[in-house]
């Protein structure tokens, strides 16, 4: 199965959409012969569809059996729910990057108080920064897409003892599967599938606690407006039937509940220790090569899910090696457009190709 991805033509490590899992075209055969996509979401053979999805994501993540696991169309909804069923008043959000910024955004959209710390790009945060005590939730993004700097997992876990009333937020649409998250100390957590999980884009996954459930539920007894189909206790009462208040994609929950089987059979372990050694060589190529470096100076912020290269003038001679090989990196992000190149380390992407990578690297001086 795997030797299919690495003779495959072309290799795509752009950050999102990233390449496929290397299982997911068998499985749209199957779920095709099984009519998954004109399956009724109402019916049993959904209600199965959904608990396999939730149940695998639960085992392959750890999350614990009291938290939710929920569907919306994207993770751009979910920064919108949040802001919805979860900032009563205030929140705060630790911004370094665009996705960062945009999870602001979208809270002070709401007409928030959406207060923020930023960072300059691929820089760490001031971590003595202080955040007001009557805070209702702390927004973090454990892995920023657009710059390859990640919060370190100590700093996330803090302020569940610094702010033990604040709903704590995690943004990890770009670094699950990889990261494990210590569940007592943080509330909510959430990804969309075109990333780590190698899925066609257009599913997000929110995972909610049972205070997240609490805070909502009182936000809409005061009489604030938490949103219509996808608040938290309409989506936690469809849930509970292992349903989904819209027609959902189904196709996309079946692919899910396929792919987090086949990374719970590869083992989270593998799949961890896998994604820290391609990081690592990665990380070594660029910094043994003259023309490029990472991005990110600080090896405790690099992030080990999206690997930011800095081309300086080089972009260009770099990027071409690259593709006549079938290897294609993302494009830097907005303002790094002309100097940065973006490399996806997701566990699609396989040792082989990325000891490939690193062997094209080498050779570009
Ligand atoms: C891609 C991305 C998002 C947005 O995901 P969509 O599925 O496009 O809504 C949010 N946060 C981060 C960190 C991302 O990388």
């Amino acid at each position: 199965m795997r030797h299919n991805a690495r003779t495959m033509y072309k290799v795509n490590f752009t950050p999102g959409p990233s390449q496929l899992y290397f299982t997911v075209h068998d499985h749209v055969k199957q779920a095709f012969k099984e009519d998954v996509p004109s399956c009724s979401h109402r019916s049993r053979q959904f209600e199965d569809i959904f608990q396999a999805a939730t149940g695998n994501v639960r085992t392959l993540l750890n999350v614990p059996a009291d938290w939710h696991i929920f569907f919306t169309g994207s993770a751009t909804e979910i920064w919108e729910r949040i802001g919805e069923n979860l900032i009563d008043k205030k929140s705060f959000h630790f911004v370094n990057g665009s996705f960062s910024k945009r999870f602001h955004e979208i809270a002070s959209q709401l007409n928030k108080e959406a207060l923020q710390h930023e960072a300059a790009p691929g820089k760490p945060f001031d971590t003595s920064v202080a955040v007001p005590a009557d805070t209702s939730l702390i927004a973090l993004t454990h892995n920023e897409t657009s710059t390859g700097v990640t919060t370190p997992l100590e700093f996330i876990h803090s302020f569940r003892t610094s702010h033990p009333n604040a709903i704590v937020a995690v943004d990890a649409v770009s670094s699950l599967p990889y990261p494990q998250f210590d569940y007592d100390k943080i509330d909510t957590v959430f990804f969309s599938v075109q990333k780590g999980f190698g899925l066609p884009a257009g599913l997000g996954v929110w995972l909610v606690n049972e205070r997240c459930i609490g805070r909502s539920i009182a936000m809409q007894q005061s009489g604030v407006n938490i949103g219509t189909y996808h608040n938290l206790p309409t989506l936690k009462s469809f849930a509970s039937k292992n349903q989904t208040p819209e027609t959902p994609n189904v196709l996309a929950i079946c692919l899910l509940a396929k792919v987090t089987d086949d990374m719970i059979r590869r083992g989270i372990h593998m799949v961890r220790k896998e994604t820290e050694y391609k990081a690592a060589i990665l990380y070594q190529a660029l910094e043994a090569n003259s023309l490029i470096k990472p991005f990110v100076d600080d090896p405790a912020i690099r992030s080990k899910t999206v690997i930011v290269a800095d081309c300086g003038g080089h972009l260009e001679k770099v990027r071409t090696a690259l593709v006549e090989h079938g290897l294609h990196p993302g494009e830097g992000y907005g303002p790094f457009k002309k100097q940065h190149l973006r490399f996806a380390n997701f566990p699609t992407h396989s040792k082989e190709q990325f000891e490939c990578l690193v062997d094209i690297l080498e050779k570009i001086r």
